[in-house]
């Protein structure tokens, strides 16, 4: 089978923050040599990888010369620009296609294709003017929240909408930059499904993760959700089909919001591992990160079975407020594993790395891993 890139080849990641840590971490634990294209030196990728290149991603000649030096690129970062990618492509083959990039990069295009995939989405109406929102608010009523299509993570660029009279403020808050305005949905639970697609057409899953959010942060990730088992399985077939149009080679992972009324409605697509699915490297026999190694180099994919029920606990740099944490207090508890990503400055809201639990049932994981946040 000469399209697998074999153990012992050199990947390429573009992007060097801590997904791109972990997925080298998995590399390099099969044998692979892992170069990163990152902005900075000393980056939480480049920490652990073989070679960190250190460029601007608008500095194509560096990108070229990066990708000519693996056997296949992948990204961590999202919004790499459509013009990295495509330098990256004319010297390796690029997993995901940029072209997924793109589609994901921007919420209006992704609700688009979702909404014309026959996939439930929010309502939505695009908004770049105040006419547009205007008329995007009689359309969809209120409350409405609206969001900047582009460049958008972590409810950056949000705007929850109540009354008719805030509508020229908050068009003025896009900066000119292009809008979506959505529904707001007064959800029952967000959960997430992370999944993979191999060179083959192959798909794997790891079910549907229960994702609990703080200041439109994720927070706290449990699995197996504890849903009814009608609504997992639509949420995973809601998956596969997206992967499957997109015809993704690699991690993709959807995010769903789950109404009071037992409907999953997608919320976003990350064509990457995803902060829900870390909990998957102790809980699982193949990790979300080995699976996107397995996935870009043509390898068959590994089993996504769970071994114990688990929840996972981002650490932010808010918890450094008063110092270091006392680490030997998370690790107090045997079955709670610390990851720390390695970045030297603790801002508030930064992912600085996360802690995952095991346990019994997924309320045991729980507690544990909120005992072990707590010091
Ligand atoms: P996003 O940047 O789209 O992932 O949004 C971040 C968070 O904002 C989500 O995880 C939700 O908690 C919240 N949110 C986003 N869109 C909506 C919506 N239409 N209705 C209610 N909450 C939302």
């Amino acid at each position: 089978m000469s399209h697998i890139i074999p153990p012992g080849s050199t990947l390429g990641i573009l992007g060097s923050g801590q997904l791109g840590r972990m997925f080298t971490r998995a590399a390099r634990r099969m044998g692979y040599r892992v170069h990163v294209f990152s902005p900075e030196h000393d980056s939480p990728t480049g920490q652990v990888a073989d070679a960190e290149v250190v460029a601007a991603y608008d500095d194509l000649d560096a990108v070229r010369a990066f990708a000519r030096g693996v056997s296949v690129v992948t990204f961590e970062f999202e919004n790499v620009p459509a013009p990295t990618a495509a330098a990256c492509a004319e010297c390796a083959p690029v997993r995901p296609a940029g072209s997924i990039l793109h589609l994901t990069q921007n919420r209006l295009r992704e609700k688009t294709f979702l909404a014309n995939a026959g996939l439930p989405v929010a309502p939505f109406h695009p908004a770049h003017s105040l006419a547009d929102l205007t008329e995007g608010l009689q359309r969809l009523g209120l409350p409405a929240v609206l969001k900047t299509a582009a460049f958008g993570y972590d409810g950056k660029g949000q705007l929850l909408i109540t009354n008719y009279n805030e509508a020229e403020a908050a068009i003025k808050s896009l900066n000119h930059s292009d809008g979506l305005l959505e529904t707001f949905i007064d959800f029952d639970r967000e959960a997430s499904v992370v999944a993979a697609r191999g060179l083959d057409g192959s798909f794997a899953h790891y079910g549907v993760i229960e994702n609990l959010h703080r200041h439109h942060i994720l927070d706290v990730s449990l699995a197996p959700a504890l849903i009814p088992p009608r609504l997992a399985a639509e949420a995973v077939d809601m998956a596969r089909c997206v992967l499957e149009k997109l015809d993704v080679v690699g991690v993709l992972c959807v995010e769903f919001f789950l109404t009071r009324d037992g409907q999953c409605l997608i919320n976003e697509l990350a064509p990457r591992p995803h902060n829900s699915g870390h909990l998957t490297i102790e809980a699982c026999v193949t990790s979300q990160f080995e699976q996107q190694v397995r996935a870009v180099c043509g390898l068959p994919l590994g089993s996504t079975e769970y071994l114990r029920a688990a929840a996972m606990a981002n650490l932010l740099g808010d918890l450094w407020s008063d110092g270091e944490p006392d680490w030997a207090a998370a690790c107090a508890l045997p079955d709670v594993k610390l990851h720390l990503y390695g970045k030297r400055e603790p801002r508030p809201g930064r992912k600085m790395g996360h802690l995952t639990a095991l346990g019994a049932t997924v309320e045991d994981a729980q507690q544990k891993v909120l005992t072990a946040r707590a010091g």
